[in-house]
């Protein structure tokens, strides 16, 4: 039993990330937790959640509970208002303790040239808290790690400061409609908040999650396509993960063996 710490900006980026990888590990008996930093307040166009955030930041977490039930994740909140991650003190100090809490042996985020600002502060918390994790006058009040965990990278297209290294790619295949079902609990953006700020002037109404699933689904057969010669062969979906230089930094071939998935024991 290993554990996996998921550490996103936002309540809905680690099930859209690392949902298959999640589910994978968990069916193999890892611990795995979803962390959003954010409480998810700014995520909406409706007036009534400007009036009242506190409407929204219950929605969403609500809905991440509903995924961590469906994946059978933990999940916590750093509960800092979206849109308004800054690297300072109080949020790096809060991270160093987030991960000791958890001792995880790997941790995973986004790169820290990810295109949200959220996304890039998150990664530099995390990144940031790195070597502090083992430094005990650092935020003594909670016990410093004895080892380093591994922090690697979710996968991305973005190039402007290099691109993404598939270090490992993992078929999804068997867990892809489950991973759809994670990223489905969080109706407020899939269904609502996405399809509007990706089109105000043509949104009408929610759209309906038959119309949502095989979109959500096409994100991983995407990954699955660009790295096809690094999966088995007749892969459709997948997800895919770089190592990041700071932490413990395993070969390749460790890497890959700590998301292989025994024939059989997945779901
Ligand atoms: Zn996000």
């Amino acid at each position: 039993m290993r554990k996996i710490l998921c550490i996103g900006a936002h309540p809905d980026d680690c099930e859209a990330s690392v949902g298959g990888a999640a589910l994978l590990l968990r069916s193999r008996g890892d611990r795995v937790k979803f962390v959003s930093v954010t409480d998810g307040a700014r995520g909406h166009f409706l007036p009534e959640y400007l009036e009242n955030p506190s409407l929204l930041v219950e929605r969403r977490r609500l809905e991440s509970l509903e995924a961590a039930r469906i994946g059978d994740f933990e999940w916590e909140s750093l509960g800092i208002r979206d849109g308004e991650v800054y690297v300072d003190r109080e949020s790096t100090e809060a991270m160093i303790r987030l991960i000791r809490r958890s001792s995880p042996d790997v941790v995973l985020c986004n790169r820290p040239c990810d295109y949200h600002r959220d996304h890039r502060y998150t990664a530099q918390l995390v990144l940031d808290a790195s070597y502090m994790l083992t430094v005990p006058y650092l935020c003594p009040d909670v016990p410093a790690l004895e080892r380093m965990p591994i922090f690697a990278y979710w996968q991305d297209g973005f190039t402007e400061f290099g691109s993404f290294r598939p270090d490992a790619s993992i078929a999804i295949d068997s867990v892809i409609e489950t991973k759809c079902d994670l990223m489905l609990a969080h109706e407020s953006q899939f269904l609502e908040w996405l399809p509007y700020n990706a089109d105000p002037a043509s949104y009408k109404a929610p759209l309906s999650r038959e119309v949502v699933r095989p979109q959500l689904a096409n994100r991983s057969r995407g990954t699955a396509q660009r790295y096809a010669e690094l999966l088995p062969p007749g892969t459709q979906f997948a997800e895919a993960f770089q190592i990041c230089e700071y932490g413990s930094v395993p070969t390749t071939q460790e890497f890959s063996e700590f998301f292989r998935i025994e024939l059989g024991k997945s779901s």
